[in-house]
């Protein structure tokens, strides 16, 4: 799970798509008191931003025609974590073809 925080614009549909799936993961592990200190220590995820992000994908799915049919459940969680979006940028460019031709538009 990764919360990358990068424009959700230059993100291909499978990174949109699944990290909309990971911000309901979170959610989950959270209200199940399951630890995600792992994800924190590994700057993977910033809880503060969770609800933020979900929206922001959300929104974006929407607008490429996804039907979004899933609110994100009420949390409680100090802020923990944090991301590095250029860092974030580099990485999915690199792992991902179409997400990478996405930002060269951009
Ligand atoms: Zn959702
Ligand atoms: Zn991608």
């Amino acid at each position: 799970m990764r919360l990358w925080n990068t424009p959700p614009t230059k993100m291909c549909r499978n990174h949109l798509l699944g990290e909309h799936a990971e911000m309901h993961m979170f959610v989950g592990c959270i209200n199940k008191g399951m630890s995600i200190k792992g994800y924190v220590d590994k700057g993977l995820v910033d809880t503060s931003l969770i609800r933020m992000r979900h929206d922001q994908l959300a929104a974006e799915m929407a607008r490429c025609g996804f039907s979004h049919n899933s609110p994100l459940p009420e949390f409680d969680m100090p802020a923990q974590g944090s991301v590095d979006v250029l860092a974030n940028e580099a990485e999915l460019a690199r792992r991902c073809a179409a997400c990478r031709a996405l930002m060269k538009d951009g």
